[in-house]
């Protein structure tokens, strides 16, 4: 046994890096004896990702290309791309290691806020951000306000016009009519959260004449991103919610869809 077990683990792990596990869980399932359990949990994932594509092609979303007219005004909306969320161990709702979805959430998300720097189109970010005394529902307390964790993540958001601490005020509305938007492109985290909140919130708010001259929302599918949190880990703890990353990704996005946004997969000039 011991002459196999090895190669078949070095297979296991090539095939299954398993990014999401925290590294205490993998040294776990790594230093057990038994092949048959690193067999059974080798099909369980097979079995997971198996029902994942089931789901997804129940809940089919079409996305498109969306080519930004220069006609009209554009304006990027970041939802909460900021340390607490997106920099590895930056807080408690913060990435415990490397996510290849939220790294190319940034990626793209700096090449748009460029992209419209360079044009001089209007950006508006949105900042988690709270006091120490405030507590967020059903969250453990983070992003408090001055700290590292409501900070934009490094690099990246250096020239934006202005931004938001959510404390309900009408910034936003000012900012759509200030600068005439027709079209935002929303970005950030989380896809099933925040920026399906804030989709919900914008469409429902053109819909009851709140937004002029605001037409369109556009949400940019490889610019958001969400947090992985495994049915094996949240099934061992208090009132733990299973939060399967690309799964809820995908179910943000088909909301917003529902809602009215349209989903891009790739955004660009003409
Ligand atoms: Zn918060």
């Amino acid at each position: 046994m011991l002459v196999t077990r090895r190669p078949i683990l070095r297979q296991f792990c090539r095939e299954h890096p398993m990014p999401f596990l925290p590294v205490h869980v993998k040294e776990q399932l790594f230093s057990r004896k038994s092949l048959i359990w690193v067999d059974m949990h080798h099909q369980l994932l097979k079995m997971v990702s198996a029902t994942i594509d089931i789901l997804k092609k129940e809940l089919h979303l079409e996305q498109e290309s969306v080519v930004l007219s220069e006609e009209v005004v554009n304006g990027l909306v970041l939802v909460d791309i900021i340390n607490g969320f997106c920099t590895v161990g930056a807080g408690p709702l913060a990435p415990r290691e490397p996510n290849q979805q939220m790294t190319g959430m940034i990626e793209e998300s700096v090449r748009l806020t460029r992209l419209f720097c360079e044009k001089k189109w209007p950006i508006f970010a949105f900042i988690d951000s709270h006091r120490p005394d405030q507590s967020e529902h059903p969250y453990p307390p983070h992003c408090v306000s001055g700290s590292d964790e409501s900070n934009f993540v490094p690099g990246s958001m250096e020239k934006i016009d202005g931004s938001m601490e959510k404390d309900g005020s009408n910034v936003f509305i000012d900012w759509i009519k200030t600068n005439s938007i027709k079209s935002i492109l929303v970005v950030g985290v989380c896809t099933d959260i925040c920026v399906l909140d804030f989709v919900c919130s914008a469409i429902s708010a053109i819909n009851h004449g709140f937004l002029n001259p605001l037409e369109e929302v556009v949400v940019y599918s490889n610019g958001c991103a969400t947090f992985d949190f495994p049915t094996e880990i949240a099934q061992n703890i208090k009132h733990g919610l299973a939060h399967p990353q690309e799964l809820m990704h995908h179910v943000g996005l088909y909301m917003a869809k529902e809602r009215g946004a349209r989903i891009a997969n790739k955004v660009s000039l003409p």
